[in-house]
């Protein structure tokens, strides 16, 4: 491991030789939080999907030039078609395998990754995703699903909708039909404390996902949290106590787990706070730091369950 902990990029220079880069799709979908299926005020900490820079996408075929918010410097199967905004599996399954089966077919792509919810994978998107992965043996399908933390407390002051037992199940499925599973994970949900923290990684690691990604959670204009941030009821954490978290989950996390981010993007405009967040090189390199303090690397405390 180059790093202290296994990057996303060094996980990519092991595994295909190359950094891959990840291009932004919303393909026009919405979530069960937000049309009236189980609301429609969405997630406490979501202003709208987090697909901001994300580029319309009905399966046409793509190049770099079409990014804005990108490196450009990427040959033909440098690039993952990530499909970010709101829930990317809810849709009829036609839809679906139209727009997945595009992507998996242009040369860009080495593969794509999809970000959903698991109350939003059923059985017949499951059949599409095993379609495609005997379609196209030589590309990747990866599920990107939006956990942020095991406790049910926790889930249901954010209304997330759906209970942490469905993600087992759904992570259970996908493992069956070996589609990897990168999980998020939001640090600074209110009344969580450090040791909420680590459990959220242990249950990740007994979930066997493939990768993590690891949110601050930000107070963004027009959310729940952002309005009860405002009003003074939630705080924020200091980089000094996220940079400790951090360090704390990735020392427990198991060492095989890829780590696709340590911070999310403060959504530029809409960002109340945390202000320290801005500076997203400044929290990596402090992260890094703070794990070379400590002495320690990824999986040091990691206990097999
Ligand atoms: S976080 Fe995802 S599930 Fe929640 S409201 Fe936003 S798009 Fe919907």
């Amino acid at each position: 491991m180059e790093e202290r902990y296994n990057s996303f990029a060094g996980w990519c220079r092991r595994t295909y030789g190359r950094h891959l880069y990840r291009i932004a799709l919303d393909a026009g979908m919405t979530c069960p939080n937000r049309d009236g299926t189980l609301g429609t005020a969405g997630c406490a900490f979501c202003a709208g999907g987090s697909g901001d820079f994300a580029v319309h996408y009905e399966g046409q075929r793509l190049k770099p030039e079409d990014f804005i918010y990108t490196n450009k410097e990427g040959k033909e199967g440098d690039y993952i078609a990530y499909f970010q905004s709101y829930s990317n599996t809810y849709d009829r399954p036609e839809r679906l395998y139209h727009l997945f089966q595009s992507a998996l077919s242009d040369p860009l792509f080495a593969g794509i990754s999809v970000a959903t919810r698991p109350d939003c994978i059923s059985k017949d998107v499951l059949d599409v995703l095993a379609a495609l992965k005997k379609e196209f043996p030589d590309r990747f399908i990866w599920i990107e699903l939006g956990l942020q933390t095991v406790h049910e407390k926790s889930a249901e002051r954010m209304h997330r909708g759906y209970r942490t037992e469905v993600f087992e199940e759904c992570a259970a499925q996908l493992h069956e039909l070996q589609i990897p599973v990168i999980a998020h994970m939001i640090i600074g949900l209110p009344d969580e404390t450090p040791e909420d923290y680590y459990e959220t990684v242990r249950f990740l690691n007994r979930m066997k996902v493939a990768g993590v990604k690891i949110h601050l959670l930000h107070f963004l204009k027009g959310t729940e949290f952002g309005d009860e941030y405002q009003a003074g009821r939630i705080r924020e954490l200091t980089m000094e106590e996220y940079v400790g978290a951090v360090s704390e989950c990735l020392a427990r996390l198991a060492p095989d787990i890829a780590v696709h981010r340590l911070s999310g993007d403060g959504s530029g405009e809409l960002l109340l706070g945390p202000e320290w967040s801005r500076n997203k090189k400044r929290v990596l390199n402090a992260i890094r730091h703070e794990m070379k303090v400590r002495g320690y690397v990824q999986g040091c405390l990691y206990e097999q369950e």
